[in-house]
């Protein structure tokens, strides 16, 4: 489903973050990518929809070239691609619901069916039941703002679930969570993405949820990939290349890469949908 070649992406300051990076994943295949902080996991993630712009390589999804294709086809593979970052980034003003239904984004072009008091009764049922998979519906009229932490990431990966998407990328979905809530949105992403025969690319940095959850394991350091195995193949010289740094990791470091090359701003990032503000506004006065 997804084939990645010699993937690079140096950034303009000149860091090579992603350096000749090989990677299969077959359809329904879920695969942890492994890497200290800094070790171009958000990098590689990015590059697969060009969020970023990779500097040389190939991607391939569902055999189509990603790098070569025009806007509305990259549209239409961004559609199929569901995003979960580190970072929750719900629209906070709006209702759960709405949240929800943002997932829709790249699928239905009308903007009344983003929010939940115009949306039709169809398209609020099906975000209700994916509410009701993460087991937040009990919070579908609440403002995303009034959530804990992991209620809100479950929310967003209600929203993933909206989009139907067949590929899943989620970027240390957990590392903003307590370990308990991390646990439950870990499970329930597992869960779901196994019920739905996703292909799930997730990143994380902790070796014991990698152990837990990814039964693939594709190692990254300093931006080359340097393990690919099986969690029950993995050795302790394997987990000792993949994190004894010279430095400890700097948790200043920039967790979300931001791309400064002009020539590489997209025009549209499915998992900011908050880059629809003017509407967020009109729910405002009409759902709360
Ligand atoms: P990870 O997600 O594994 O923590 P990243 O992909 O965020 O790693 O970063 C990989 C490397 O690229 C790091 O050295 C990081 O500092 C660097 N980096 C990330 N974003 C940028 C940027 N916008 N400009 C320059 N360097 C960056
Ligand atoms: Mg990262």
């Amino acid at each position: 489903m997804l084939q990645v070649r010699a993937l690079t992406k140096r950034y303009p300051d000149g860091t090579v973050a992603l350096d000749d990076v090989d990677l299969d994943v077959s359809r329904g295949e879920a695969v942890v990518l492994l890497g200290a902080n800094g070790s171009g996991k958000s990098t590689l993630l990015r590059c697969v929809t060009r969020l970023l712009e990779p500097t040389s390589g190939s991607v391939t999804f569902d055999g189509r070239e990603v790098m070569h294709a025009e806007a509305a086809e990259l549209r239409d593979i961004r559609r199929r691609v569901g995003v979960v970052f580190q970072h929750i980034n719900l629209v906070d003003q709006v209702s759960v619901l709405s949240n929800v239904l943002h997932g829709q984004l790249g699928r239905d072009g009308r903007a009344r069916q983003w929010f939940a008091p115009t949306a039709t009764r169809e398209a609020r049922d099906r975000a209700m039941t994916c509410l009701q998979r993460v087991r937040v519906d009990a919070f579908a009229g609440r403002r995303a703002d009034q959530l804990s932490g992991g209620q809100r990431q479950r929310v967003a990966l209600a929203r993933m679930l909206m989009q139907e998407p067949e590929l899943v990328l989620a970027d240390e979905p957990v590392a903003a969570l307590d370990p308990r809530a991390g646990r439950e949105v870990m499970d329930l992403l597992w869960r779901v993405v196994e019920e739905d025969g996703l292909t799930l690319l997730c990143t994380l940095h902790q070796l014991d949820l990698a152990r837990n959850y990814g039964r693939r394991i594709v190692g990254l350091r300093d931006g080359r990939k340097v393990l690919d195995r099986t969690a029950d193949e993995l050795t302790e010289r394997d987990t000792a290349a993949l994190y004894d740094h010279d430095e400890p990791d700097d948790p200043d470091e920039p967790t979300e890469p931001v791309d400064r090359e002009p020539s590489s701003r997209v025009e549209q990032r499915p998992d900011q949908p908050a880059r629809v503000p003017d509407l967020a506004a009109v729910e405002r006065e009409r759902d709360l």
